[in-house]
């Protein structure tokens, strides 16, 4: 069943609806025998490592999205490569906002992304904040339809994001949330699922609800779980009409070619099941390091995480925060986040980078409750 099923193409800016992009000699002419249809070198740099770099890569590698799509159960059409899932954001808010007239939905405290690329696309922020519950944080459906029924009259907004698990608050979103979202949205925004780190919740995946909804796109990444980072692969997956107007206003060569190499062998079985397994070792050290922070009078409180980084919040945060920093213990500071003013970000580390933390935590500890008692700020 599907309930949306207008086609996300209306939401799109007017004059990128049939915009085709800047036409690459690598996308005309693919068969071919002598190239000389691009200003490329015609052989290698010395320092190639056997690569064929001297050609421009293929703008979207085919063998990495049919490897992609076999992986998440979605058409290959569906899949648009990025660099990072950051493009992606930025991509979407440019494809969908028109400057000084559309707006985005976020709910603070989230990532910073979804904010500097609607401001960079001149789009108006609507925010509607994260619930605290139960030790976790939460979106809150209701407000969030309430907040664009009220904004749209104003603003039309065009994307709504939900980042789930949360950076920085750790939950992950409910399936019948988010399918209560789209119900609610019914085809007059695309609701964004930013599944950067999905790989550490026991959750399922909003692309199970891929299929019925149209309005749906979902992000991934390799710079997470799978160890990738400074590879700068992001994936969005979503509906085929919406991904080809992004690849049309999409960079012509996004994609470096040793950096889809590298993913293609990183998605290969073995190395997988080394990820999966990596995996596991954080998840048991986030428990590990959840339970030793509830322990220590300088922490507050430690959010339910479904995600490889802990929020936390202290007492005398900056008293922590700068005795972590003299440690030489680098966390994420939160303190500028809405609602976060006493809360700091603790991604997980190896066993050995976990207990460094504890020990300079522990120390810290005891130094603020010499000075001035545990417990006060
Ligand atoms: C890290 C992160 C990303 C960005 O990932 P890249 O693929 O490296 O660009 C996207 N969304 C969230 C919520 C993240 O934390």
């Amino acid at each position: 069943m599907s309930i949306d099923r207008s086609s996300p193409l209306d939401l799109v800016r007017a004059e990128l609806r049939g915009f085709a992009g800047y036409a690459s000699a690598r996308k005309s002419g693919s068969k071919g025998r002598v190239w000389l249809n691009a200003n490329e070198s015609p052989w290698p740099s010395p320092v190639d490592p056997g690569l064929a770099l001297n050609r421009y890569p293929e703008p979207q590698p085919a063998a990495l999205k049919a490897r992609l799509a076999e992986i998440h159960g979605v058409p290959e059409e569906s899949i648009l490569l990025t660099r990072g899932s950051d493009e992606g954001i930025d991509l979407l808010t440019r494809a969908l906002c028109r400057a000084g007239h559309d707006a985005v939905l976020i709910t603070p405290p989230c990532f910073g992304m979804y904010a500097v690329c609607a401001h960079v696309q001149g789009a108006a922020l609507v925010k509607v904040p994260l619930r605290d519950t139960d030790g976790a944080l939460c979106i809150d459906v209701d407000a969030m339809l309430a907040a664009f029924e009220t904004a749209t009259g104003a603003f039309p907004v065009k994307l709504v994001f939900v980042c789930s698990p949360g950076n920085p608050g750790g939950a992950a979103a409910l399936l019948t949330e988010i399918e209560r979202l789209l119900a609610g949205l019914a085809g007059r925004a695309v609701l964004v699922v930013d599944e950067a780190y999905a790989e550490y919740s026991a959750l399922p995946s909003a692309l199970t609800l891929f299929p019925r909804f149209a309005h749906l796109v979902v992000l991934r990444t390799l710079s997470k779980a799978h160890a990738l980072a400074g590879v700068r692969i992001g994936i969005t997956i979503g509906d085929v009409r919406l991904v080809q107007v992004l690849a049309a206003i999409a960079p012509p060569y996004p994609l470096a070619q040793p950096a889809v190499a590298l993913a293609l062998k990183a998605l290969e079985a073995p190395a997988i099941d080394e990820t999966r397994r990596g995996v596991g070792r954080i998840l048991f050290e986030r428990g590990r390091l959840a339970s030793a922070l509830q322990q220590l009078p300088v922490v507050r409180q430690v959010y339910a995480s479904d995600a490889n980084y802990l929020l936390v919040r202290f007492h005398a945060v900056e008293a922590v925060f700068q005795t972590l920093l003299d440690a030489g213990v680098v966390v994420r500071d939160q303190r500028s986040q809405p609602g976060l003013a006493d809360a700091l970000r603790i991604s997980i580390g190896t066993a050995e980078e976990n207990d460094a933390l504890l020990a300079a935590l522990a120390a810290s500890s005891a130094g603020i409750d010499a000075e001035q008692g545990a417990g006060r700020e």
